[in-house]
C-alpha cells in the first residue's frame, strides 16, 4: 500500500516514473509492501522473524529448494556446531534443552526447520537473485529473480535485506595440471563421508577446521589422508578448563585484555596438544582472538584431528607445485601418489556479482566495507546480515538491529498508509 501511494504521487509528475513504470509492467512484476530478504540460511530467517515479531511482513526468496541450503545440501554428514549451542541459536527461540552441548547438523537443520515454522517464514524457493539495483526515480529497489526454467521476475521494494552469507561459492584454487590428474578433485561442499575413500590415498588442501574434520573423518574409515598445510594455523583444544574454549575466551574478555587472553589460551594449548609447530602446524604471530579479530581468520577447535597426526595416520605436507596423472608434487621437491583431492578451500561472497550497488559492498571481497558492528546497514534501505565473521552470533546482533530499524520506518509510514487505504476505499465508495 505504500509503495502504491508512493508510485501514485510520483506518476501524476514525472515522465521518466511513467516510462519506466510502462516498462515494468511488460514482465512479471511484484510489489512487496515490507522487506525483501535475499536468502533463506539462519541469517535470512532470522531476519524474517524478528520483523515478524514486529508486525512487518517480508518475502524472503531463496535460490535453491530449501532453508539453510548450506548446511543441508554443502556439509559433510559428520558435521556438528563447531561453538556450543548458546553462542549459536537464533533470536527469539532456543535450541531444545535436550540437545547436546554441540548440535550434529541434523539437529540444526531440524532447529532451523521448527524456527521457520514457528514465526510462519514461507521463503520462495529456486528463486536466484540476479541482479538488484536502486532506482533513485522510483525511491525503490527493484529485484530480479530467475527461476529453475528461467522465467524471470522482477520485485519492487523499500527495504532489501543481504543475507546471501559468507559461504555462498565454493573458492576452487588455480592449480597447475589441474587437468592432467587422473583422480577424483572435489571441494569440501561436495564431501558426505570417508565411505567411498576407503583404502586411498587422499590429499586434504587447507587446514581450517573443515580441513582438519575432514581428514578425521577420512581416518576413521581407513582412507590414508595427508594435509597440505600453507599457512600458519591456531589450533586449540575445544574444551579447556573444564569449559568450551569459545566460552571461556569470551569470559576472559569481559575483564581482561585480549592479548592477555591469547596468551592464557596459548598457554593452556601448549600444555594440552604440545607444540604443534613440531608436527608442522606452525602458529601465527598474533594470538588467535587479535588475528580473528583483525582478520577473521578462525582458530581451529580440535576435535580429535591432532592425535592422529601426532600418530602418524595424518601426515602434513607443504604447498603443492603442480599435479601430475597420479601424484603430486610439492614445493619441497618430493612427489607423492593420491587417489583424490580434497579442497578444504573455503568459501566466499557472492553479492558483488548481483547487487548494483558501490558504497556499501565492497567489490572486492563482498562483505560490508564498514567493520563490524557498523556493517548491517547501508543507504536507502539497504541491510546486510551474517557478514560479521562472527558466525550465528553475529547473525542474531544483526537480525534484531535491522529488524528495530525497519521498524521505525515502517510505523511511521503506517500512518500515511491508513490515510491511504482510506481514501482508496472512500474513492470507491463514491463510484
Ligand atoms: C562447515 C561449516 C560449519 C560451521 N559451523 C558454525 C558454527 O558452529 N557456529 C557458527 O556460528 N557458524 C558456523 N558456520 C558459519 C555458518 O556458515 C554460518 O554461521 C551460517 O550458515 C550463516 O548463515 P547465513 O544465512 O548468513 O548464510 P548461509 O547459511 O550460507 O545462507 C545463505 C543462503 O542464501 C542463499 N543465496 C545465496 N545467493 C543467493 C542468490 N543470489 N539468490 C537467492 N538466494 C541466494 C543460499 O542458497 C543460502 O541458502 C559454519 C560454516 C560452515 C561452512
Amino acid at each position: 500500500m505504500d509503495c502504491l501511494r508512493e508510485i501514485q504521487g510520483k506518476q501524476a509528475h514525472d515522465p521518466i516514473f511513467i516510462e519506466k513504470m510502462n516498462a515494468l509492467s511488460s514482465r512479471r512484476c511484484i510489489c512487496v509492501p515490507g522487506p525483501l530478504i535475499v536468502g533463506a540460511g539462519p541469517s535470512g530467517l532470522a531476519t524474517a522473524a524478528c520483523l515478524k515479531e514486529k508486525g512487518v511482513p517480508s518475502v524472503v526468496l531463496e535460490r535453491s529448494n530449501c532453508i539453510a541450503s548450506l548446511w543441508q545440501l554443502k556439509t559433510y554428514d559428520r558435521l556438528r556446531l563447531h561453538l556450543p549451542k548458546q553462542f549459536c541459536q537464533l533470536p527469539l527461540m532456543g535450541f531444545p534443552t535436550d540437545f547436546p552441548t554441540y548440535p550434529t547438523k541434523q539437529q540444526f537443520v531440524g532447529y532451523l526447520e521448527s524456527y521457520a515454522r514457528k514465526f510462519d517464514i514461507e521463503p520462495r524457493f529456486n528463486e536466484t537473485v540476479s541482479r538488484a539495483e536502486y532506482d533513485a526515480t522510483l525511491g525503490f529497489w527493484r529485484v530480479k529473480s530467475v527461476g529453475i526454467n528461467g522465467e524471470e521476475t522482477e520485485y519492487v521494494c523499500r527495504w532489501l535485506v543481504v543475507a546471501t552469507g559468507e559461504n555462498a561459492e565454493s573458492v576452487v584454487p588455480e592449480m597447475e595440471g589441474k587437468g592432467e590428474f587422473c583422480g577424483d578433485i572435489r571441494h569440501t561442499s561436495l564431501y558426505k563421508s570417508g565411505e567411498e575413500f576407503r583404502g586411498k590415498r587422499v590429499l586434504v588442501v587447507g587446514c581450517g577446521n573443515s580441513g582438519m574434520e575432514v581428514c578425521l573423518d577420512l581416518c576413521n574409515y581407513n582412507a590414508r589422508p595427508s594435509l597440505v598445510v600453507r599457512d600458519t594455523v591456531h589450533v586449540l583444544p575445544r574444551e579447556m578448563l573444564g569449559r568450551s574454549t569459545f566460552g571461556l575466551s569470551m569470559w576472559l574478555l569481559k575483564w581482561l585484555p585480549i592479548r592477555f587472553v591469547d596468551r592464557l589460551l596459548l598457554i593452556v594449548s601448549w600444555l594440552m596438544l604440545g607444540d604443534t609447530a613440531r608436527f608442522g602446524l606452525d602458529r601465527p604471530r598474533l594470538g588467535p582472538l587479535e588475528l580473528k579479530n583483525l582478520s577473521g581468520k578462525t582458530p581451529v577447535l580440535d576435535v580429535g584431528t591432532l592425535a592422529s597426526i601426532k600418530s602418524g595416520d595424518i601426515k602434513v605436507c607443504p604447498s603443492i607445485k603442480r599435479l601430475k596423472r597420479h601424484a603430486v608434487e610439492f614445493v619441497n621437491g618430493k612427489t607423492e601418489s593420491f587417489d583424490a583431492i580434497i579442497l578444504a578451500t573455503g568459501y566466499k561472497s557472492n553479492v558483488p556479482s548481483w547487487l548494483k550497488e558501490r558504497e556499501m559492498f565492497s567489490e572486492k571481497d563482498g562483505y560490508p566495507r564498514r567493520p563490524f558492528p557498523n556493517g548491517w546497514k547501508g543507504e536507502n534501505g539497504l541491510y546486510a546480515v551474517g557478514f560479521t565473521k562472527r558466525g550465528l552470533q553475529g547473525t542474531s546482533m544483526d537480525a534484531n538491529r535491522i529488524a528495530q530499524d525497519i521498524e521505525r520506518c515502517w510505523k511511521h509510514e503506517a500512518k500515511h498508509r491508513m490515510a491511504f487505504t482510506r481514501s482508496v476505499l472512500l474513492q470507491q465508495s463514491a463510484s
